[in-house]
Parts: C-alpha cells; structure tokens; sequence
C-alpha cells in the first residue's frame, strides 16, 4: 500500500492536474467511509438493548423456580411488584392444583362423589381441558386421574414406600383410574363418574405454572425472559448477551456428586422445553430395580424401560410437560412417531440408559434444528 502512494506522489509530482483530482477522490471516498462507519455505529448503539437485567427467584410447589429478565425497562420498584404478583400467582396455582394441601380444590374434588360437579376456575378449566386432550391423543400414557397408582407406589401425598405394592392393591387402585371417568361441563364444571377417581395435576401443573408466569411478563411488556420451575422451561427474546436462551439437558445419573449437563439447547419464540425422567424421584425394588414416579396407566406399573429421560419442544410449557410424562411412559419407537403425527412441530429428545451406564441419544427428526442443541463442552 505504502509503496502505490509512494509511486502515485511521484507520478503527481509529473502530472499536478492528475494529482489534485486524486486528492478530491481520496478525500470524497474517506468522507463517505467515515459516515458509513458513523452510521453503522448508530444503528448498534440503536439495536443494542438498554434497561435492568434481573434475576427473581423462590420455591414453589415443593421444587425451585427462577425467573431471568433482561433489558428490561423496569425500575426497581416496579421489578419488585413484578415478583409480587407473580409469587401470588404461584400461590394461586399451588392452592388449586396441590394434591399435599387437604382444602386445595383438587383435593376438594377428589373427595367429591360421583355425578356431583364441581365448580373450578377458568384457569383449572385450562388445565384440566388440555389434559384430557392430550390423554386421548396418546392413548392414555398421559392419564390426569392416575393419582390412586400415584400414591400406591408412594410417590403421591401418603408418602414413600420401599417396596412394590401386593398384586390385589394394584388391582384395586386400577379400578379407581381412567381420563375416560373424569369430565369438564359445558359450563365449567368438573364432574367424575366413579367417587374414588383421583385427580393427579403433578405432571402438567409446573408447566402450567411456566406459561402464567410468562403470560403475566408479556403483559407487562418484558420482551426477553427465561422462566423456569422446576426444570421445566420457557423462553422469549434474547439473554443478557442478546443471544439465545441457553437451557441444559441435564445427564440422568441416579445419584450424582453434582448434576452433569449432557447438552445444551437453545429456547426463543416464546417457545418451552420440559423433561421428565426416572433419575430423581425413584426407590430401588426388587433387585436394585429402580421404580420411578411415573407411572404407566397399561400396567399400572412404573414405567420400566431403557428411556431415562425425554425433553420436549413445544409451543407452550403446559403442553411439553405433559408430552414429556406421555413419551417417558411410551419410550422412542411409540413415542416419537406418535410425536411426528399428533403433535406436529413439537420435537423430544430421548436419553437411553445403555448396558454399560452410558447414555445414548434419539432425538426426533427436527430437535437439532429448532433447537440448536449441541452435545455438552461443544461450545
Ligand atoms: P413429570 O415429572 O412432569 O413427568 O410428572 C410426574 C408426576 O406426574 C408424578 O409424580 C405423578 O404425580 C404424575 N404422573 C405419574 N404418571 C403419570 C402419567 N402416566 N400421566 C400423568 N401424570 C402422571
Ligand atoms: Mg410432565
């Protein structure tokens, strides 16, 4: 570069006319880079996102959740009320949906008898809608009214137990399940058709929770969130970073030292992740088999099979947290088909327990890709 000046001065020492036109085009062309390098500056500064990044936190429905905003145009009294509103909300949903609070509704309607509605708010209806639409789009893998096996296994309210129930309890608490004995009036009532029927919200209620939460913060014009209970998770906008929302797909070790991430995903669009698994809430029975906390409506059993975990994309939390109970319950080869022709545009990744301890990976077709879901340390 320096040499081309240097042999263009002495060309304009011979030619002054030449070298005067040269100044007017150099001087013209670096006053037209320098105001596009202003404006491009100005138009960064512009997209740059500006306001409170916050993270708010707590305990609900016997788990963690936490809320992270960023560039939010909150002050901090108005962040604070913020978070009032949304642990009042968490209240809310906790004193409907609880199955470990006698006077919640749910425990209301499951001492209610047979043919004897009972009324529940425009959110229960939500809830207990949904759920019966996915219980009838995955056979019942999904099964809302599976709290009598629920707590047989004593994973329900009257606590743990160590080892298998006798066959003829099973039998028993079998005859107290079924979404089919559970209705929602055309007025909003809910009815059940046998008294011993027990509802069980445990698999959809966080999700639920998620979805309110991320309601209530549209609402109140925060564009970039991630809101996440209990592992389940829902994502608008962009981090703190303006990149994605990062959520991690933990490894289902049974008993790890500390948890141990198996892959990272990416969550925006408003968009929720959730994941059920075998790993957390389980007791080893006979033969160090583990039993887990779901159960398959088939056999009245817990779920037994290679799947440890399953994750699910969809559109709203309440949606793949049940998805995520279903496809645990039916394992890849029914799951995933199933996933591709009732639930199209949701995605799952499955994590399968190999005989060596090792996990392997089956994730639907479009999980890669909406996800952008990368093995952990491929950063
Ligand atoms: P999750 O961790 O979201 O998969 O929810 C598991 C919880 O949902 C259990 O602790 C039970 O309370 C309940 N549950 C267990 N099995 C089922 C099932 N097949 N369908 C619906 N809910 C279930
Ligand atoms: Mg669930």
């Amino acid at each position: 570069m320096a040499r081309f000046f240097h042999a263009m001065e002495k060309c304009f020492a011979v030619f002054p006319r030449y070298g005067k036109m040269f100044s007017i085009v150099w001087k013209t062309a670096a006053g037209l880079i320098a105001a596009f390098l202003i404006l491009v500056f100005a138009l960064v500064c512009l997209h740059a996102p500006a306001g409170r990044d916050a993270t708010l936190a707590g305990e609900t429905m016997g788990t963690a959740y936490s809320i992270r905003i960023a560039h939010a145009a909150l002050n901090e009294s108005e962040l604070n009320d913020l978070h009032k509103e949304i642990r009042q909300w968490l209240a809310n949903i906790n004193w409907e949906f609880s199955a470990y609070l006698p006077d919640s509704k749910l425990s209301r309607f499951n001492r209610a008898g047979a043919g004897e509605p009972v009324d529940i708010s425009p959110d229960f209806q939500r809830v207990v809608r949904r759920a019966l639409e996915i219980a009838a789009a995955t056979g019942g893998a999904f099964d809302p009214t599976v709290g009598a096996l629920v707590n047989l296994w004593g994973f329900g309210p009257d606590g743990r137990r160590r080892e298998p129930p006798s066959p003829d309890s099973l039998a028993a608490a079998r005859e107290k399940t079924g979404w089919r004995h559970l209705a929602l009036t055309a007025d909003g009532f809910l009815v059940k058709d046998i008294p011993a029927l027990q509802l069980d919200l445990g698999a959809i209620a966080k999700g639920f929770g998620v979805d309110k939460i991320a309601e209530l913060l549209r609402d109140r014009g925060v564009a970039n969130f991630l809101v996440e209970i209990g592992g389940e998770t829902r994502a608008k906008g962009y981090n703190v970073h303006g990149q994605p929302w990062r959520v991690g797909v933990l490894r289902p070790d049974y008993a790890p030292a500390a948890p141990v991430l198996q892959g990272v995903a990416r969550l925006a669009g408003g968009r929720a992740i959730a994941t059920s698994g075998d790993y957390r809430n389980f007791f080893r029975g006979e033969n160090g088999a583990v039993e887990t906390h779901i159960i398959d409506p088939r056999t009245a059993a817990p779920a037994r099979h290679a799947t440890a975990s399953v994750s699910v994309l969809a559109n709203d939390c309440l949606t793949a947290d049940a998805l995520a109970t279903a496809l645990f319950v039916l394992g890849p080869d029914e799951g995933l088909p199933l996933l591709a022709t009732r639930f199209p545009g949701s995605e799952a990744l499955f994590l399968l327990r190999a005989a060596d301890g090792r996990f392997t990976e089956a994730p639907s077709p479009g999980w890669a890709a909406k996800t952008r879901y990368r093995p952990a340390g491929a950063d």
